[in-house]
This record gives C-alpha cells, sequence and structure tokens, in this order.
C-alpha cells in the first residue's frame, strides 16, 4: 500500500490546526477542517504537489474550523460533518459572539451527513466515524485504524480538553467521550488535535489532568 501522508496547518486568527491527507503518488486530497483564512496556504500546498481537494470533512461546526469552506468553494469539494451540529453549519452567526473582527460566518452546506460507528473507505483504508459530543454537540473524530492515526477536532488535546462552556457543551458529555471513545483505541494512536501539538492516546491516558485514563 502506498504512502499515507498527513500535512498539518495552523490557520486562522487563533490558530486551528487543519490537516490535510494524501496518498503519495496520488492526486486526490481530504482536508480535515477549515479554519478561516485558509484559502492561500491550503490552494498553494495542492498546487505545488499537484493535488486536488477530493472533500472537505469537518470535526464540527464552530467557526474556526468551518468558516475557510466558503473560501474553498471553488474546489467543488464534498463536505462532511455530523447532523447534531448542523444549526451551526447553517448559521455560524450563532457564535458571532465568539470569534474576531474580519473573518466571514458563511453558512456551510453539508453534503453528506456521517454517523457514530460508521465506516467508510478512502483509498481503501478504513475510517471509523466516533461520535465525541461534549465540546459541542456535533463534534466527529476521523479514526484510522491501520495508519494508528485519530483526528479529533476539539474533543482533546496534549495536557488538555475542549472548553464546554460554549452553547451545547456539557463536561460530563466530553468526559464520556473521552473515555468511551479515544481512550479504548491503542494506546499507540496518534491524535491529531484542533489546536497546538498532536499527542497520544497513551500519553493522555497517563498524564492528562482534566480526564484521567
Ligand atoms: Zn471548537
Amino acid at each position: 500500500m502506498k504512502n499515507f501522508c498527513v500535512q498539518k496547518f495552523e490557520l486562522g486568527p487563533i490558530s486551528t490546526n487543519a490537516f490535510l491527507i494524501w496518498e503519495e503518488g496520488g492526486n486526490e486530497a481530504v482536508l480535515i477542517d477549515a479554519p478561516p483564512l485558509c484559502e492561500s496556504e491550503i490552494t498553494t500546498f495542492l498546487q505545488e504537489h499537484d493535488l486536488i481537494l477530493k472533500e472537505i470533512w469537518l470535526t464540527h461546526g464552530h467557526w474556526d474550523h468551518i468558516a475557510g469552506v466558503s473560501e474553498l468553494s471553488d474546489a467543488d469539494a464534498k463536505v462532511i460533518g455530523h447532523r447534531a451540529d448542523k444549526h451551526l453549519f447553517e448559521n455560524p452567526q450563532l457564535m458571532s459572539g465568539f470569534s474576531l473582527p474580519g473573518v466571514s460566518l458563511l453558512p456551510v452546506e453539508i453534503n453528506q451527513w456521517v454517523e457514530d460507528g460508521e465506516h467508510f473507505d478512502l483509498w481503501g483504508r478504513d475510517v471509523e466515524v466516533l461520535h465525541c459530543p461534549g465540546h459541542c454537540p456535533g463534534n466527529v473524530a476521523f479514526y484510522f485504524s491501520q495508519e494508528k492515526i485519530c483526528f479529533v477536532g476539539d474533543v482533546i488535546f496534549s495536557g488538555s480538553v475542549g472548553r464546554t462552556d460554549l452553547p451545547g457543551g456539557s463536561f460530563e458529555e466530553l468526559e464520556r467521550s473521552i473515555q468511551e471513545k479515544i481512550y479504548t483505541l491503542e494506546q499507540d494512536t496518534e491524535l491529531a488535535v484542533g489546536h497546538g501539538p498532536n499527542t497520544s492516546v497513551g500519553k493522555e491516558k497517563i498524564s492528562n489532568p482534566y480526564v484521567p485514563g
């Protein structure tokens, strides 16, 4: 099987991570999360690597993860998200009080809704959707078991967890999501997180101060 490639970008006014994934030698790419002001960096990278943006997978509906979708609309990529954040995708202005001036918040059309436990195929690789509410109602993680990497959005961070004081947040739910969906993955699974450095399941299980393993 060809090499699985991941490029991490830190984009937008509050340094949100986005991840571009593709296969070595392939010409299709998937973008996981689309922070505001992502267009030039993402399109430049795609052009330099002869890649076409095929899909955008959104981990959740917060403005700092979705506002870049409208900037990439020329790409005509399929957009994926979870229905529990439908209100945020359709009315991103709901979060404008938490946003920053200069960021345009346009509605995002989701072309495919994903469910907890759903599996789909990406270039012959298995991807499992893990619904992890708590930070917001519709946060999903995209788990590549073979590649041992899980793109988690704002569920958990290195030494921290997603904030739960925003509308629709719940610490009890977040704790359950982390313990049942994240800590049960293979220990050496890399966690590609929405802000800051990546971490691993094993590291957070033994050292995360907010949700002990
Ligand atoms: Zn968030």
